[in-house]
């Protein structure tokens, strides 16, 4: 089939570039290798996703927000950070001027993208598809799929996920960072109620977040441990979990009853060297793949993604080559300039807050001495937890 630009990738990321793309009169085809049936029912995959204001405008201006039901959002009021044994808590919040921003399950927002796109005109959803090939033809990308004719597109965006096999068919390379660690996550009920606060429990050793879910004293746990007590730690029953969870939260908020399904991530970061070629451009966790403890990975793939359709502009500079290689390229400046720090900067968090060695561990107390002292300093922080 022929389109304007053809998306690999149906995730939230690739989702809300074709309804951006769409928007400004362009044909989009999305090839995605799950069926439909698995799009419009997206099985819970244990992600709470923290978004901020800005995908909150984003995600209303698409129209997808309004899909969801109030029982599907959990206002973020605050969030508290614990270091090492100590038992004071710092404090981030901006309660005079609303919520930090909001908690969506991951299943939720693939469904309520999924159904924006099935409402727009102009998009073309090739599910059960995947591409094995990539060529380029003068003006021309042309997909290869595993099954049926393929799709010949103007510009061929990969948004599939951070080991992007498209990316590497393009002959783009990615930094990548094995943290070693993995995120095991699950949900939890406790005797008080959260009160909207996200909990982060920097422990010697592991680390543990309470993200508030909508029900009062439903938590969802996100346990970071070394890859080998991956194992140890899925085998839990409920008890040894609750109790696991118990002690790393420090009681704050009473007594722990784990339920439900638990999911584990393995914590790779990725970095894109280059996010677009002749013709092509990457989006979502295929450009940057966050390290998830900032809590930045889709509200950079969202913002990514509407930079890159602003770019574009309509489907004119498709078809003028000048014109679109210049798009490409303000498009890389734009998300680099704006992912390049909170990548960076959300690494250093990660090795100051899991390396155990004395001077990290009195570093890690400074700073956040420093951030408790200095309102300037919390100020900035909320600021790029809220933007
Ligand atoms: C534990 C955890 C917590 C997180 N918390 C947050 C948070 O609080 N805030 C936040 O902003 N982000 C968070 N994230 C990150 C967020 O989940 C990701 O950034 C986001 O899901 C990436 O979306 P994507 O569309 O780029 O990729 P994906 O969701 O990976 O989707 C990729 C899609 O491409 C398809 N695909 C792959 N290969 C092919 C192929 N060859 N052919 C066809 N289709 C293909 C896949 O089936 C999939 O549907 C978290 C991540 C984790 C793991």
């Amino acid at each position: 089939m022929e389109s304007d630009v053809a998306i690999v990738g149906g995730g939230p990321a690739g989702l809300s570039l074709a309804v951006m793309l769409a928007r400004r009169g362009c044909r989009v085809a999305i090839v995605e290798r799950q069926d439909k049936s698995a799009l419009s029912a997206p099985v819970n995959d244990g992600r709470e996703i923290a978004l901020t204001h800005k995908s909150y405008k984003l995600l209303q201006e698409l129209g997808a927000w309004q899909r969801l039901s109030p029982q599907e959002i959990s206002p973020l009021n605050a969030a508290e950070v614990v270091d090492g044994n100590s038992p004071s808590t710092l404090h981030f919040g901006r309660e005079e001027r609303g919520p930090l921003g909001f908690i969506v399950c991951n299943a939720a927002i693939r469904r309520i993208l999924y159904e924006t796109v099935l409402e727009s005109e102009n998009i073309t959803l090739l599910d059960n598809s995947t591409v094995t090939g990539m060529t380029l033809n003068g003006a021309v990308r042309h997909l290869e799929l595993a099954e049926g004719e393929g799709v010949r597109a103007s510009l061929v965006v990969a948004a599939d996920s951070r080991f992007s096999e498209v990316r590497r068919m393009a002959g783009i390379g990615a930094d990548m960072r094995d943290f070693g660690r993995v995120a095991i996550v699950g949900p939890v009920r406790t005797a008080l109620a959260h009160g909207g606060i996200a909990r982060e429990c920097f422990r010697y050793g592991s680390t543990l977040a309470l993200l508030p879910l909508p029900q009062p004293n439903v938590s969802s746990a996100v346990v970071t441990v070394p890859a080998s007590l991956t194992a140890q730690i899925m085998a839990m029953d409920n008890r040894d979990f609750a109790a696991h969870v118990l002690r790393e939260s420090g009681s704050q908020l009473g007594s722990v009853e784990a339920f439900g399904e638990r999911h584990c991530y393995p914590l790779v970061a990725t970095y894109a060297q280059c996010f677009f070629a002749e013709r092509f451009a990457l989006v979502g966790d295929a450009a940057v793949g966050m390290h998830p403890v900032t809590a930045h990975g889709f509200n950079l793939g969202l913002a990514g993604a509407d930079t890159l359709a602003r770019q574009l502009g309509d489907t004119g500079r498709l078809h003028q080559p000048a014109k679109l290689a210049r798009a490409l390229s303000r498009y890389q400046l734009l998300h680099r300039l704006e992912s390049k720090p909170i990548y960076s900067g959300t690494n250093r968090v990660v090795d100051l807050f899991t390396d155990d060695r004395l001077p990290a561990k009195l570093l890690r107390k400074v700073v956040l001495r420093a951030s408790d002292r200095f309102a300037p300093i919390r100020k900035a922080i909320v600021h790029q937890l809220t933007r």
